[in-house]
């Protein structure tokens, strides 16, 4: 018969509960058994089983925290052709557990934010721009120069591009919201790192949550990758629909990389136009559907 925990290790785990609450991290993973295989091997049926989501406790009841075993239908598993396992539900689902939770809230929290080494070399935080209630969000990676100068994402030359492919799509740019992984522009626009990534991504989360978009278009492999909680590559999932959290999500390429290697432009319409049939949309008159 297993014992629980001691009270010094409970009031560790109290504590490391409060300082991550602190950072805006409410909901935690624990694993219950050493795992038979990594996230992204395991069937998303073992992945509904074998985690369980601790939330940290409301104020005042701290000692009452216990693990909750997430239920099946929380996790919405990806195609099973691809095989991934969307990133669990606590994070996302600890946004709506923010009580009066906004964009406006979260941007206010993320002003001045010091919270990653991203901060050192920023000029403005880029938290998003759109439609608080699109039914289409596009997710990027992080700021570049431009959009580092002008606090507004896409608005660079993949920017103009990404515009192109909104309005091919039969849609203003107002019309859906778009935002990146992380908030601040990585130095020479490197790929951000690991622990940027999980310092930012809460934010993101919760501006998802907020926002409820039936699609969220991943613009590519860091965005994706960070999504989806997985190493693979973007070419193994790109263009399929997957399941995330009561949102559809669609992986493409990166405008950037499109400028780059331009001959990928149809695989990128192809995925646009799952979206735009899974959404309604028509192109307007004289673009190609
Ligand atoms: S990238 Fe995100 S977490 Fe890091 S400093 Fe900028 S806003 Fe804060």
């Amino acid at each position: 018969m297993r014992s629980g925990p001691s009270p010094a290790s409970k009031e560790k785990l109290k504590s490391w509960l409060r300082y991550y609450e602190d950072l805006g991290i409410q909901t935690f993973y624990r694993d219950r058994a050493p795992r038979q295989a990594s996230p992204q091997q395991a069937s998303p049926q073992q992945a509904s089983t074998d985690k369980s989501v601790m939330t940290t406790p409301e104020k005042g009841t701290a000692d009452t925290a216990v693990a909750k075993p997430a239920q099946p239908s929380q996790i919405r598993a990806a195609t099973p052709k691809v095989n991934l396992v969307a990133r669990g539900p606590s994070l996302f689902e600890a946004a709506d557990r923010v009580e009066g939770d906004s964009l406006e809230r979260i941007c206010g929290e993320l002003a001045g934010c010091t919270r990653c080494k991203l901060h050192r070399r920023r000029t403005n935080i880029v938290f998003g721009v759109g439609n608080p209630h699109a039914d289409l969000v596009f997710v990027g990676e992080g700021p570049g120069h431009d959009e580092d100068l002008q606090g507004i994402p896409f608005v660079g030359r993949a920017g103009q591009l990404l515009n192109q492919m909104i309005s091919a799509m039969g849609v203003s740019r107002d019309a859906v919201y778009i935002a990146n992984v992380v908030k601040c522009r990585p130095p020479e626009n490197r790929t951000p790192e690991k622990d940027e990534i999980a310092t930012c991504m809460p934010f993101l989360l919760r501006q998802l949550s907020n926002i409820n978009p039936k699609v969220i278009v991943c613009l590519g492999s860091v965005a994706a990758q960070a999504l989806l909680n997985t190493n693979k590559s973007i070419s193994h999932f790109r263009g399929q629909w997957l399941d995330f959290h009561g949102s559809k999500l669609m992986a493409t390429y990166h405008p950037a990389y499109l400028l780059r290697n331009p001959h990928a432009k149809p695989e990128v319409w192809a995925d646009l136009k799952k979206v735009m049939a899974f959404l309604g949309l028509t192109p307007p008159k004289g673009k190609r559907a």
